[in-house]
């Protein structure tokens, strides 16, 4: 029987029930089920919330980052710089477009793409670079920025894992040309459904975006391009309004069960704690520990009781989706390494303070008999 789940989505259902009752209510009365008065709210809230001019909601985090990609005119015969450390989405999103995704390694400390190594990777068809803020912790932006502007290329976030956070005082979502999130419901700010969005500052971007998910459309049945069908359900912009509202405090309780593992795994040898850059406030997506034994020490935290995951068992690399297009294995060492090593522990907003101690009494005792 597992005692501490890896993440307890039903309970945000629990502890905002009269409020999504009543989002639910207003949203079926309202005879409105796409792209209406909710998804406009929605938008204006979010933009707000990430300190930018712009919010434009789409159908999931995938379709944010290859709409921003296709608004930018980015295509094939184009490369872009992604992390080799990544969800596979960040990879999939270039593909799509006919770029090529040109992985870069990450920093061993924060997990996040090294920002020193991507001058390697920039080439005479480069137009991108796409930090993904992995784990909550945001990339290092400034020095991206530097390299974006020298070199004449797009910055655009991935900010599906970072919603709430901060780096050198900003919000992730408003330190690029664009950033696209994913509500998907096990991120901070989930919804009950699939949904994402995009934030940027740039008027004429957002413009391009609310045309192309929408079938390339700005007037009903006028087609400018080839858009896509992605757009946010009302009932599910109705949800994460609610939900909006709450972010900073469910970000703010995950800090306190990141807080009470760093204190308590310190001292604790063999078990490697993620580096946290000094001018970052993350938010806590994940905490992703790494022990050369992984598989055995998730296995012992089974049988104890406590749930874990790995992210990821596979870099994009390696996977069926691109291993058959470069040579597989060795390309990205470090990407392999982590994913070689790393589990994430229990997290979230409704972890009691019984199970963050459990969670430590049983890693402690797991680490230690390791050896
Ligand atoms: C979840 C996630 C996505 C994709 O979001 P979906 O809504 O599932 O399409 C993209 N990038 C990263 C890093 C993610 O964690």
């Amino acid at each position: 029987m597992t005692e501490v789940p890896f993440l307890d989505v039903g309970a945000a259902y629990t502890e905002l029930k009269p409020e999504l009752d009543a989002a639910y209510h207003r949203v079926m009365e309202s005879s409105s089920f796409i792209l209406g008065a909710e998804v406009a709210a929605f938008e204006e809230e979010f933009a707000r919330y990430c300190e930018t001019s712009h919010c434009v909601a789409v159908g999931n985090g995938l379709d944010a980052l290859h709409l921003i990609l296709r608004a930018c005119d980015i295509g094939d015969g184009d490369e872009v710089i992604v992390p080799s450390h990544t969800f596979i989405a960040t990879w999939l999103a270039v593909s799509y477009t006919g770029a090529t995704p040109v992985g870069v390694e990450p920093d061993r400390g924060t997990m996040n793409i090294d920002a020193a190594r991507i001058a390697d990777a920039i080439g005479p068809r480069t137009r991108a670079i796409i930090p993904v803020h992995l784990y909550g912790q945001p990339a290092a932006m400034s020095d991206m920025r530097s390299l974006a502007r020298q070199h004449g290329l797009r910055l655009i976030e991935d900010n599906a894992q970072a919603q709430g956070a901060r780096s050198d005082g900003s919000r992730t979502g408003s330190l690029s040309d664009a950033a696209a999130t994913s509500f998907y419901p096990a991120k901070n700010l989930g919804a009950f459904g699939d949904a994402g969005a995009v934030t940027t500052n740039d008027a004429d971007l957002a413009d391009r975006l609310r045309m192309l998910r929408n079938y390339g459309s700005r007037q009903k049945y006028g087609h400018e391009v080839q858009g896509l069908n992605s757009r946010m359900d009302e009932l599910q912009a109705a949800f994460l309004r609610v939900k909006l509202r709450r972010l900073d405090e469910w970000n703010e309780r995950r800090r306190r069960v990141a807080d009470a593992y760093i204190a308590a795994f310190a001292r604790l040898d063999g078990l490697e704690l993620p580096v946290v850059l000094p001018n970052v406030e993350p938010v806590w997506h994940l905490f992703a520990v790494r022990h050369p034994r992984r598989d055995e020490l998730k296995h012992r935290l089974a049988d104890m009781g406590i749930a874990t995951m790995v992210h990821y068992p596979t870099p994009p690399h390696l996977t069926g989706a691109y291993h058959t297009e470069k040579p597989a294995g060795g390309q990205f060492p470090i990407a392999e390494e982590i994913s070689a090593a790393e589990l994430s522990l229990p997290i979230g907003p409704h972890m009691t303070k019984r199970q963050v101690d459990r969670v430590i009494a049983a890693v402690t005792e797991a680490v230690t008999s390791l050896g």
